[in-house]
């Protein structure tokens, strides 16, 4: 049996891998990453990555405004995020969601576009793509308000502990697992990866940032997802291609990729 994996968030189209995509994604299916999924933050980057789906059969596309940039974003942007919404290639709306860490847009701005972005995927009937940073009470209190459990969705580089977990799981979303679970301070992790039931769980890149332990302090990449799934499933006690096989069917019946 092949390992078989999805990498659930990467930002394959950003300026970073312009120089080597096409050795990038060469080196990503050599890996066994079949399947990525690749993620807008804002209008530009939204339109690059439905055309990066467009034009590989194994991407596909999430269209979104990130909170950083949640600030700049006035009706004419959510009307066409809602557009691109609609297109064939887009799989989810995100990413989408609450940074109270950095803070890079007002907290009120971040609020307005992650309820309005949840709305425009409940009436595209897409999942959402949820990022979330020292905001969990937060973002999960709008996740319900704003009934995304219609769609369901992903929290994306899960960094919360066990209950925190099992309330996402009740919301309906998967939890996805990054870079940080590889990590010798992985904190709460560990324990999360253990915990989530087999069809709750996902694995991603979130490239070019986060690389998995073994790369850090370079450009993270897709072909590396092989080094977070091999934690997770040992973490698990699980076979990797046992594991790998859960979570890319996760990944599939959530974003109906088939
Ligand atoms: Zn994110
Ligand atoms: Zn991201």
């Amino acid at each position: 049996m092949s390992v078989e994996l999805f990498d659930t968030h990467a930002h394959l189209h950003f300026p970073d891998f312009d120089a080597d995509r096409a050795e990038t994604l060469a080196r990503a299916r050599q890996a066994g990453v079949t399947r990525v999924l690749t993620i807008g933050t804002e209008v530009p980057t939204s339109r690059a990555a439905i055309a990066l789906a467009e034009s590989e059969p194994d991407v596909w596309a999430a269209v979104g405004v990130h909170p950083h940039d949640a600030a700049e974003a006035d009706e004419a942007t959510l009307a066409e995020i809602e557009r691109l919404a609609g297109a064939a290639r887009v799989a989810a709306v995100g990413e989408i969601g609450l940074d109270f860490f950095r803070n890079l847009s007002p907290r009120d701005a971040q609020e307005r576009v992650f309820r309005h972005l949840i709305g425009v995927a409940c009436r595209a009937r897409k999942p959402v793509l949820v990022h979330c940073r020292d905001a969990h009470a937060e973002v999960l209190a709008i996740l319900a308000e704003e009934r995304a459990s219609e769609v369901g969705g992903i929290m994306h580089c899960f960094s919360g502990d066990v209950a925190i977990a099992r309330r996402c799981l009740d919301l309906g979303l998967l939890v996805s697992l990054a870079g940080p679970v590889t990590y010798p301070n992985a904190r709460a992790l560990p324990e999360v990866a253990r915990f989530v039931p087999a069809d709750g769980l996902v694995v991603e890149t979130d490239c070019p940032f986060l690389p998995p332990q073994g790369y850090r302090g370079k450009r993270n990449e897709p072909a590396y997802l092989a080094l977070t799934a091999a934690r997770v499933a040992e973490l698990r006690g699980e076979p990797l291609e046992v594991f790998a096989r859960h979570a890319s069917d996760n990944a599939r019946r959530l974003l109906r990729i088939g």
